[in-house]
């Protein structure tokens, strides 16, 4: 067998190892199969063929995989004791897709295939249940009429056109829910199902199985190309030439009577990671009716007491699974007639927050290593736990409530459609997408939006999964809510809660959703800072043991500063002096130095910034006591400072006692047509050195200043936008002579570096090392100077490039190895050419991203700086690389 791989009866041709080839849930059913469990027979198509598919266009299969689905077949027949289109034991297959990585809900899957009019008529005799038989019978017809046959709305806000026709049937037939339609009615069903097939087909249903089973392949390997999978690739970095398998499967019933089941569960709480077997189930229903969200499924406590057998069975499966891949799996599961089948297992999708837990508990319990915690640790979803909730003390009053589906706050402006989210987050606004029920075409949706509410569904339903993955809030099965999302409306049926009042929200209204509480308020509530739990801090010891790359942040404010250092930042990589430039009661004294004439009146300036200077840089200082601060001398272009609108112009000549054309004069003669590549750097202090000198200064009487007060200060001062090694040797003594002459006698040292941030830089990095004690690699600028990308206008041309990949990542947001990646390599080999222990670090915003800490750990960094909040994202992905080079050795 070359396309096609056999599992159950007692064997399987694969393991759960052979995910690339057999996707991941062919790869656990063959592994769950060889362990015995009770699985399904059945057959997984290979990915090998959807790649084939893609390269030759949809129903054209590679040579002899006719014969082997054939030959598969045959053994499930065997194995069943049924035969596919029999007319007394009908063989009924499922047709799923698998990628090797999850994609919960994003490509296709018919159930209940094989069926026509002769085998719904065998199937009503064997199972001695005709309703239940016409009931797979409408399913099938419906799914394979959407999936296969492209029978769907034109308008993703309309209705699909199987549900309208069931809901006319079940109008005339007076049933409230699907369970309450009688055989007659789901006869009637399938029949006008059937025809609007024949309506917008032109041709029939086929009623051939064999024809229906190839249909089915055919259309799984194309959903592999359908948008939301599409979507969903892009956002978790999966490659598109990776492919699905496609399974086909024993059908059995969850819906075969009250003794008969279908749910999913998770070997932990997925939300909170406790040690506990949780999920939901339905009686008499089939699986996608609990993925869908159609009817609110029941606790999985609840089994123990409807089906304690096959509760305690799905117990003992659910241990020995989770054992046996030594992580937390997520189950589909279907009991028939009592007995228990497995589905599915795969490692179960998290918040960040039991990510950690799981990790942590796992290791106490004996299952894991501290490194191999780490290694299971995604340092991205961090994300969630170091984000702020609603404050407990000022808590409004909710106005609904609902599953508390993926944790965290979010605060945002209400739409109703994916479409719409999309729209208004491209304008800039915080949408929350609040819908009856999320289906996968909503996938664009919700990721444009910063959270989502759902009227119906579950913990498991598509948005708690798909959210949970993105790390967004999400708040599902919120009961009081009617949405209408054609009118653009929405109602809380209890007001405030318990009010009694109708409480109507429009489109464009701001809710905030507690997605750890499952709660829904109106307008924006309250917000205060993550709270870390032990287990964070715990994982956290592990991580530094294993790092050898130290993790600096970027701050600007003692404030940042005591954020950064309570997430474990080990000093301050970049101070960006202008940033405190920028506070009221000081831009005019910085307009004084700009607007001033000559270095006379520079200085003058200079002399009131001083003294505002060395006060943030005492506090600094004394917020990261014993540790290093880098203090970045001023880089922006001057004109950043200056007024722009004929007001603000006026206001300062007023301040500053001068003519307003004489300041407009100044605006004007200031102005650059390329400012990012201007006067700006330290080129500023070439033409006026007063600049850095004052600052020199000030940092110095600082140290000096702290010092005296018992704290232990470590000033690096860096020199940015370096192009010749001659602007840091002339400036390089400009600070040491000011720094020197303000710290002789104290004891206390410093260094003097540069920010490496031009590609020439990179080229010349050895002759820049012999005047610099460290390096620091901007690569904001670099990644900006090296692809002749503006860094403020790429967003609006680069997500195309990003979309048509053209780029396989967005440069500013990830290092790009082979240009910029290539060129501080050069530059880290040339500096230690000349310098052998050179110290090197990075302070763009790379530093805080996993893929770049990651390039940074290899090529032999000391440090990386990133924003306070990613601070234990760099410190688990340093973690992570220190991991991965030895694994790699
Ligand atoms: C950089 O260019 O990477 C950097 C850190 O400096 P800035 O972003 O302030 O230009
Ligand atoms: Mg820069």
């Amino acid at each position: 067998m070359n396309y096609v791989r056999q599992f159950g009866g007692g064997s399987s041709e694969g393991r759960a190892k052979d995910k690339a080839l057999l996707g991941g849930k062919g790869a656990n059913l063959a592994e769950m199969a060889s362990l015995g469990l009770p699985v399904p027979p059945g057959f997984t198509i290979t990915t090998e063929v959807c790649r084939f598919v893609m390269e030759h266009g949809a129903g054209t299969y590679p040579d002899g995989l006719e014969a082997e689905v054939a030959a598969a077949l045959a053994r499930v027949e065997e194995l069943t004791k049924t035969t596919f289109g029999d007319s007394s034991q009908p063989l009924l297959v499922s047709v799923r897709s698998g990628a090797p990585a999850s994609m919960p809900g994003m490509m296709d899957t018919i159930l209940n295939l094989g069926l026509n009019d002769t085998t719904v008529a065998a199937l009503a005799a064997q199972s001695g249940n005709p309703r239940f038989a016409w009931d797979c019978y409408r399913r099938f017809v419906a799914m394979y009429g959407e999936v296969v046959l492209g029978v769907t709305s034109a308008e993703e806000h309309e209705p699909e056109p199987f549900d309208t026709i069931l809901d006319e049937v079940k109008r005339k037939h007076r049933a409230n829910r699907d369970q309450d339609l009688t055989e007659a009615a789901l006869r009637e069903a399938v029949a006008l199902f059937k025809a609007e097939v024949l309506r917008v087909t032109g041709a029939p249903f086929p009623d051939d199985v064999r024809t229906q089973l190839w249909g089915a392949i055919g259309a799984v390997f194309q959903s592999w190309n359908n948008p939301r999978a599409d979507v969903y690739r892009k956002l978790h970095n999966i490659p598109a030439s990776m492919g699905t398998a496609v399974n086909v499967q024993v059908m059995v019933f969850g819906n075969l009577g009250d003794d008969c089941a279908t749910g999913v569960a998770f070997t932990r709480n997925p939300a909170t990671g406790s040690a506990e077997l949780y999920g939901e189930f339905l009686i008499n229903a089939q699986g996608e009716d609990v993925v869908a969200g159609i009817r609110t499924p029941e606790p999985i406590n609840e089994l123990a007491r409807t089906l304690p057998a096959a509760h305690a069975e799905l117990v003992r499966v659910a241990k020995l699974l989770e054992d046996h891949f030594r992580d937390m799996q997520d189950l589909e599961f279907t009991i028939q007639n009592g007995q228990l089948f497995m589905l599915q297992t795969r490692a179960g999708k998290r918040t960040g927050k039991a990510m950690i837990k799981v990790a942590v508990d796992l290791v106490a319990e004996g299952k894991l290593g501290h490194r191999e915690a780490v290694m299971r640790i995604d340092p991205a979803k961090l994300d969630e736990v170091l984000h702020p909730t609603i404050d407990p003390k000022a808590r409004p009053p909710a106005i609904g409530k609902g599953l508390p589906a993926s944790p965290g706050a979010a605060i945002g402006r209400v739409v109703f459609t994916a479409t719409a989210a999309e729209e208004w987050a491209n304008k800039g606004e915080r949408v929350l997408l609040v819908r009856t029920d999320t289906s996968p075409e909503d996938i664009h949706g919700m990721k444009a939006a910063v959270g989502i509410l759902t009227a119906r569904g579950g913990m498991t339903s598509h948005s708690a999964v798909v959210a949970r993955g993105m790390g967004k809030c999400c708040v599902t099965a919120c009961t009081s809510l009617r949405v209408d999302a054609a009118k653009k409306t929405a109602v809380f049926a209890g007001g405030a809660l318990g009010s009694g009042k109708e409480l109507r929200i429009n489109e464009g209204d701001t809710l905030t959703l507690d997605g750890s509480t499952g709660e829904v308020f109106q307008g924006s509530a309250p917000l205060v800072p993550a709270q870390l739990g032990s287990e964070l801090g715990q994982l956290m010891t592990w991580v530094d043991e294993i790092r050898t790359l130290h993790v600096r942040t970027n701050a600007d404010t003692p404030t940042d500063a005591r954020t950064a250092r309570s997430f474990g930042a080990e000093g301050i990589g970049l101070c960006r002096t202008e940033h405190m430039f920028f506070q009221p009661e000081r831009i005019l004294a910085v307009r004084e130095m700009i607007l001033a004439a000559d270095e006379a009146g520079r200085r003058t300036a200079l002399a009131k910034i001083l003294p505002m200077q060395r006060g943030d840089f005492a506090e600094l200082f004394r917020v990261m006591d014993g540790l290093p601060v880098t203090i970045r001398l001023l880089d922006p272009p001057l004109h950043e400072f200056l007024p722009h609108t004929p007001q603000e112009i006026d206001e300062v000549a007023q301040q500053l006692g001068k003519p307003a054309q004489v300041i407009a004069a100044k605006v004007s003669e200031l102005t650059e047509a390329n400012p990012m590549l201007g006067h700006r750097g330290c080129r500023l202090a070439i033409t006026y050195p007063e600049i850095y000198e004052i600052q020199a200064q000030a940092i110095a009487e600082a140290a000096l200043e702290v010092n005296k007060a018992g704290v232990k200060v470590v000033p690096e001062i860096m020199i940015p936008l370096v192009m010749v090694p001659e602007e840091l040797r002339r400036l390089r003594e400009l600070v040491a002579r000011t720094v020197d002459r303000v710290l002789a006698g104290s004891g206390i040292t410093y260094t003097i570096g540069t920010m490496i941030e031009l590609p020439r830089a990179c080229v010349v990095a050895d002759r820049i090392a012999e005047h610099a004690d460290f390096f620091s690699f901007g690569t904001n600028d670099l990644t900006q100077t090296t692809f002749g990308l503006s860094r403020d206008d790429a967003g609006r041309f680069l997500p195309t490039y990003l979309d048509r990949g053209v780029l396989p990542a967005d440069p500013f947001v990830a290092i790009d190895p082979e240009g910029v990646g290539a060129l501080i390599e050069l530059g880290v080999r040339g500096g230690r050419a000349t310098k052998p222990g050179l110290k090197v670090g990075i302070c763009g915003e790379h530093g805080g991203e996993p893929s770049s800490v990651e390039f940074c750990h290899r090529a032999g960094f000391d440090y990386v700086s990133c924003s306070p909040f990613r601070v234990p994202i760099a410190r688990v992905a340093a973690a992570r690389a220190a991991l991965a080079s030895e694994a790699r050795k």
